[in-house]
């Protein structure tokens, strides 16, 4: 049996992304092994939104070079956006890769590799460039690709992510997406019914909906009616073995009154909203292009909190933006401080060739003090989630438990361990139980908080608590295979 090994880096999109091209390549023989060096067929599925992540890929194929020259058989494909972004690049820097597949084209890998295999001739798969033709036809050349599934390359066995819309319209000064993700197309809400219902079928019961901007979502059928999410939640909903519903990313300004109500109204979806802002200075998200102030963030927020109670907000940042002065990066401490986001991811800002921001604006903040500006807001964030934690102490979450926390991978198999799983507001939650109950919710009562981490004791009769656990450092889900986040 040929033997497969993909990398992934990058989003939950990536993630999906090597989900299904695992599915295809094993529906045409291939094992899918953990070693690359041991495989006939390597992938790496790649991300381009900042530098760093490039560099390591570039790094991973560099060791590869003398293996190809031993085993010139192999085939080697880079995948994803850095293939869409760098395309002959890719070969130029490493011209033992065999496939340069963009995000758009990934249907065709399986023929890919047998091209490779049959000719030896390097083989391209890429989308237009955004301006290289009209609308449609830009469009057309990203193929929105949802085959059927492989359940192992999944987080877990019963939570999927389930993609809504492919591309990106909004053209931030400094993200790539809008040229290696192509334009923003919604999918249509039977084909995504469809899936979640296939996906029950097999057991899932959390469903993770993505999109780059994902509340934008809205299908448009022949007879002129309209889908948008909050229809969709509604209808993934009504399916009965679906538990929960989970969508990300939201865009600040296409947080519309009609989702939050049925975020709110419909029990099934997750009280949990990630709406980046990336600044809290106006001169700073008008050169980012984001499209909305600081005030209308403001706003949002409290709109979100009024129609949604109790709903946990997290975001993203992006410290060292070019000509962000010390007060424009005060004013983000001030905006992180006040809005009390359940967690916030930061990012120091990475110039990306073939953006505005790279084009017009220079890179002028050292990388001294970008690390500077991200340790800064990541310990006011810590302190805020310290406190909201704090505040779940005493409270009973519903827990949809994941699998061993990173600490109990490593107890014996035999017995309770330490397990972790997420609640309704998508807090991280570690208890010790039997891990039979793995792929269950259950009610656990919360005992003590870290900034990153709830622990508690479960609350039904499944109980095993033989003794306090203690707060050991930082669990994470396990499960995801040849995954690196970036
Ligand atoms: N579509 C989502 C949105 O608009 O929030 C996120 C997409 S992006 C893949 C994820 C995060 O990466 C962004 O929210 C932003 O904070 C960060 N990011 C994007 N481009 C970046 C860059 N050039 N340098 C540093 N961080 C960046
Ligand atoms: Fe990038 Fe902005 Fe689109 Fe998000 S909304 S993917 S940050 S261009």
């Amino acid at each position: 049996m040929a033997k497969l090994y993909i990398e992934t880096v990058g989003c939950q999109m990536n993630v999906l992304d090597s989900e299904l091209v695992v599915g295809s390549l094993r529906r045409q023989g291939y094992e899918l092994i953990h070693e690359p060096f041991a495989a006939d067929v390597i992938l790496f599925n790649t991300c381009s939104v900042r530098e760093h992540a490039e560099e390591k890929i570039y790094s991973a194929l560099g060791r590869l070079r003398l293996h190809k020259k031993e085993f010139p058989d192999k085939v080697i494909g880079v995948l994803g956006c850095m293939a869409q972004k760098d395309q002959e690049i890719v070969r130029q820097r490493a011209p033992h890769v065999d496939i340069v597949c963009g995000t758009g084209q990934l249907a065709q890998i399986p023929q890919l590799v047998e091209e490779v295999k049959r000719t030896r001739v390097p083989q391209y798969a890429l989308s237009l460039g955004r301006t290289d033709g009209g609308r449609l036809e830009v469009e057309a050349s990203f193929e929105s690709y949802d085959p059927l599934r492989d359940a192992s390359m999944r987080p877990t066995p019963f939570q999927a992510y389930v993609r809504i819309q492919i591309g990106c319209d909004k053209f931030c000064t400094y993200c790539v997406v809008p040229s290696t993700r192509g334009p923003e197309q919604s999918r249509s809400p039977e084909h995504i019914l469809a899936e979640c219902r296939h996906l029950a079928g097999e057991g899932c019961k959390e469903v993770t909906l993505l999109g780059q901007t994902v509340n934008s979502y809205e299908y448009e059928h022949g007879d002129g009616r309209r889908t948008r999410l909050s229809d969709l939640l509604a209808g993934i909903a009504a399916i009965p073995s679906i538990e929960r519903i989970k969508f990300v990313t939201n865009f600040p300004k296409d947080m519309t009154d009609d989702l939050l109500d049925a975020v709110r109204g419909i029990d099934k979806v997750c009280k949990y909203l990630h709406v980046p802002v990336q600044s809290g200075c106006n001169d700073v998200l008008k050169r980012m292009k984001r499209l909305y102030t600081v005030e209308y963030y403001r706003d949002m927020l409290i709109r979100c909190r009024e129609r949604v109670p109790g709903a946990a907000i997290s975001s993203d940042f992006i410290v060292g933006f070019c000509g962000e002065t010390e007060q424009s990066f005060q004013k983000t401490c001030d905006l992180v401080r006040e809005s009390k986001f359940k967690n916030s991811f930061i990012f120091k800002y990475s110039a990306r060739p073939g953006t505005k921001a790279d084009d017009l604006f220079p890179d002028d903040i050292p990388e001294e003090t970008k690390k500077r500006r991200n340790n800064d807001l990541l310990s006011i964030q810590n302190a805020n989630s310290l406190d909201d934690h704090r505040r779940q102490v005493g409270r009973t979450m519903a827990v949809l438990v994941e699998g061993p926390s990173k600490h109990g991978q490593k107890q014996s198999v035999a017995g309770p361990r330490q397990l972790t799983g997420r609640s309704m507001t998508d807090h991280i939650v570690v208890f010790d139980g039997n891990p039979r109950l793995i792929g269950q919710t259950i009610d656990v009562h919360i005992r003590e908080a870290t900034s990153f981490t709830l622990y508690g004791d479960v609350e039904t009769s499944e109980a095993t608590l033989p003794s306090p656990i203690a707060a050991s450092p930082e669990p994470e889900p396990s499960g995801r295979i040849g995954l690196r986040l970036v």
